[in-house]
């Protein structure tokens, strides 16, 4: 059977498996088109308010569950050789489906060019918030040495009490190496980290009974601030992400899968199915991490390298926003007729590797730090800002695609990773009958 009806048919079981989900998603795509032309404040609010409850309930384990994974998925890992194996073969991995995505989006936005007609539209679409969003966020990320900077934590607990997530990975990768460098004296503490963990993936499973209601209101309350028409007047551009997107999920991760393991493609998608599933409703890959992990773990992927490379990848793997960073970036250069060279081209996708590795897992952040990348290229904020209004009228909807790519690509490399280091149960993962269910 050809591939990509294999990939079909489990994500098919997937959706069967959570068919409550799914539905909530298909439901809240019709009720949103419908609100747009019905509105009703309060409708709306109750809608905005189901999501943010579910948002809030997973994002509220995040930051336990990180921690403790990280701690006890290192001092599992415990000597140094071993852990810099796995860490070089993890950035390898990740840079390797990242760079691919950017040369996807590239090629793509350079064939299709999208931004060609796009000028009216530009005209058309100032909001001053947007403005205000966009100077704040250049001015901001300007000096790129600064941000750095900022991935040192002086105060730990002031990065955990603002959730400022990569500073709290620096601090607790650090500590987690360090406890397993101190020996047998580390067991306390590791100890209590596995009560963490296990607690926080209790609660996990809780809050999925309300992940179908949650991802309801999520995508109708995305769907229903845009409504249907803006798709048609954007086409091209939503167009180019789109089949972008599908070739990174249905040709690129296969082949990476198959090229570097032995893991089949279409079962990891059917055991990844309710992550991938809130990863679209949320527009979040790290409110989507509790269940990655917990996917991952019931399903045949041991403790031991989902615990570390999953984390690590909700934080620094954001491939679906690199390629689209790649293609907004170019869209802009073409709307306001700036010369493309082949330099410039190269310089877009290597700025747009590091942009998307410093973004956040959370929705919104991957067209923010297209900042960076523009700085990178000396633009100022004035020239581009009516280019940004015209980018985020469609911004949710392109978040729930790309963050559903950056949570696969964060599975398929922890799947790759555990099948080199024979850290995989295949007769569980090849078996999606036998699937424990998350909730
Ligand atoms: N929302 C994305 C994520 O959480 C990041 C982005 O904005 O691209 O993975």
């Amino acid at each position: 059977m050809k591939l990509h009806m294999q990939i079909l048919i489990a994500l098919g079981l997937g959706i069967k498996r959570n068919w409550h989900i799914f539905f909530g998603i298909i439901a809240g795509i019709f009720v949103g088109i419908y609100l747009h032309d019905h509105s009703s404040a309060l409708v709306a609010n109750i809608l905005t308010f189901v999501g943010q409850v579910f948002i809030r309930l997973i994002q509220m384990v995040v930051i336990p569950l990180v921690v403790s994974a990280i701690i006890i998925g290192i001092t599992s890992i415990g000597d140094n050789k071993q852990l810099g194996k796995f860490g070089t073969k993890m950035i390898v991995y990740y840079g390797i489906l990242t760079s691919i995505a950017v040369t996807i989006g590239a090629t793509l936005a350079l064939l299709v060019k999208p931004g060609l007609g796009a000028a009216k539209y530009i005209a058309a679409n100032t909001a001053s918030e947007v403005q205000a969003t966009v100077t704040t966020a250049m001015e901001q990320q300007g000096n790129v040495l600064n941000m750095f900077l900022d991935f040192i934590p002086s105060n730990p607990l002031e990065a955990f009490a603002s959730g400022h997530m990569v500073s709290i990975i620096v601090f607790i990768l650090m500590f987690a190496v360090a406890l397993a460098k101190v020996g047998d004296v580390n067991r306390p503490i590791v100890a209590f980290f596995e009560s963490v963990f296990a607690a926080t993936m209790k609660i996990t499973d809780w809050i999925m009974f309300f992940a179908a209601p949650g991802v309801f209101a999520l995508t109708a309350s995305a769907v229903s601030s845009f409504g249907i028409d803006i798709f048609m007047s954007i086409s091209k551009y939503l167009g180019v992400l789109l089949v972008g997107f599908a070739i990174q999920m249905f040709v690129v991760y296969p082949l990476f899968l198959k090229t570097f393991s032995k893991v089949s493609a279409p079962m990891l998608f059917s055991a990844i199915a309710e992550a991938m599933m809130v990863a679209f409703g949320t527009a979040s890959s790290s409110a989507t991490l509790p269940l990655t992990i917990a996917c991952c773990e019931k399903r045949g992927i041991s403790h031991k390298i989902s615990s570390f490379v999953l984390p690590l990848g909700a934080t620094l793997n954001f491939d679906g926003t690199a390629l689209l960073q790649t293609v907004a970036v170019l869209f802009l250069i073409q709307a306001y007729g700036v010369a493309l060279t082949p330099f410039l081209v190269v310089q877009i996708a290597l700025l747009a590797i590091i942009a998307s590795s410093t973004c956040a897992g959370i929705p919104g952040a991957g067209l923010i730090t297209i900042a960076l990348i523009l700085n990178g290229m000396g633009l100022s904020p004035e020239q581009l800002v009516a280019g940004f209004a015209f980018l985020f009228t469609i911004e949710r909807i392109t978040d729930m695609f790309r963050t559903t790519l950056n949570v696969t690509s964060d599975a398929v490399v922890a799947a790759t990773i555990a099948d080199n280091e024979n850290e995989i149960n295949y007769d569980l993962l090849n078996n999606p009958a036998a699937y424990e269910d998350i909730a």
